[in-house]
């Protein structure tokens, strides 16, 4: 295979019931394109049939099709990453596997990079998800404005593009449970967004669950900004100074009124108050800290247990198997 140009990265977890329409409707999309390409569908560990469909795609078009598998579920950002270590085009996009970005949208994007830019973000036009999602991911998107440098209209859209100097750079920078679009994002020089429409899951149900979104925006916070822990200095300084007025306050009163008794109450409700505070911080400096521990015990972050792709000048399926030993992540 000589290097394409466009290299089109999706994770496949467990989406068995919508792969035969994303195919349908990927590959016609690229071939309009009139460009060289490859699609890199990585498998995150499905324990359905979707490693079986991908393999026979694979002999379907062999030519265009690489397929990675993984050896357990890492979740959707690793698995791209998986992708991204496979890449080989000059421009590289990720897509979801559930047809909630349209193929038919890739064109749009390689427009763009072709414009010189070396990063294309995305924006969705109505977006087809819950309320519940909706809501969520606008305050999140809201936040996360006010406490990085990242911006993004709409960080939680995968239809993306990167260059190539992108792509090598985060493959070099080995960061765990990272959040893709942040990373390029802090990465490109000239990015850019525009829209694209959006559609509803074309079948199955969302792979993350409530925990897990929350997992996902707590990297995205936590992995690209310290603002939350200069936040807690400050609160720190904060109480102190409101303890020290409260000390002298009783004080003074104590001297002239006499001790107080009835007070218990409000005591109580301060002190709950402030162990919140405490038991908030400590959550947070963990996150910190099991980001830091994660990242020095230098652990494989994925492993991969088979490639499967067309060797470079031969004609025969090759199939990489890269079997190892280290443990799972966690
Ligand atoms: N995905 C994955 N590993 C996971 C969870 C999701 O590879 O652990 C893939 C999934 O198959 C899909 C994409 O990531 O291609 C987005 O997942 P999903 O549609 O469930 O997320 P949502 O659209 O609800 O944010
Ligand atoms: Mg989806």
């Amino acid at each position: 295979m000589n290097k394409p140009e466009l290299s089109v990265a999706i994770p496949v977890y467990n989406e068995e019931a919508g792969l035969i329409e994303l195919f349908s409707r990927l590959y016609p999309a690229l071939d309009a394109l009139e460009l060289t390409y490859e699609v890199i569908f990585i498998n995150d560990g499905s324990y359905d049939r979707s490693a079986e469909m991908l393999e026979e795609q694979y002999y379907i078009r062999p030519d265009t099709t690489r397929i990675v598998l993984l050896n357990g579920n890492y979740g959707q950002h690793m698995a791209i990453l998986a992708g991204f270590e496979q890449s080989r085009g000059n421009i590289v996009i990720t897509l979801d596997a559930d047809l909630q970005n349209p193929p038919e949208e890739i064109g749009k994007l390689v427009t763009k990079m072709r414009e010189n830019h070396d990063y294309v973000g995305t924006i969705r036009l109505h977006r087809h998800d819950s309320l519940f999602r909706r809501k969520a991911s606008a305050a999140m998107n809201r936040i996360r404005e006010r406490i990085t440098h990242i911006r993004m209209g709409d960080q939680g859209c995968m239809l993306r593009a990167y260059s190539r100097r992108i792509i090598d750079t985060i493959n070099l920078c080995g960061e765990v449970d990272t959040f893709i679009p942040a990373l390029a994002y802090t990465l490109a020089y000239n990015p850019i967004e525009i829209e694209v429409l959006h559609e509803e899951r074309f079948a199955g149900e969302s792979k993350y669950s409530l925990y897990g979104l929350i997992r996902l925006n707590f990297n995205l916070i936590t992995g690209f900004s310290l603002v939350p822990l200069q936040w807690l200095s400050f609160i720190g300084v904060i109480l102190s100074s409101g303890s020290a007025i409260l000390f002298m306050l009783l004080l003074v009163r104590r001297f002239i009124i006499g001790a107080e008794v009835h007070v218990v109450f409000t005591l109580f409700a301060i002190t709950f108050f402030l162990l919140g505070i405490i038991i908030f911080s400590l959550g947070l400096l963990g996150e910190y800290i099991g980001r830091i521990y994660q990242q020095v015990r230098a652990r494989p972050r994925y492993l991969v247990r088979a490639v499967i792709q067309k060797y470079e000048s031969n004609v025969s399926a090759y199939t990489a198997r890269t079997d190892c030993v280290a443990p799972q992540l966690d």
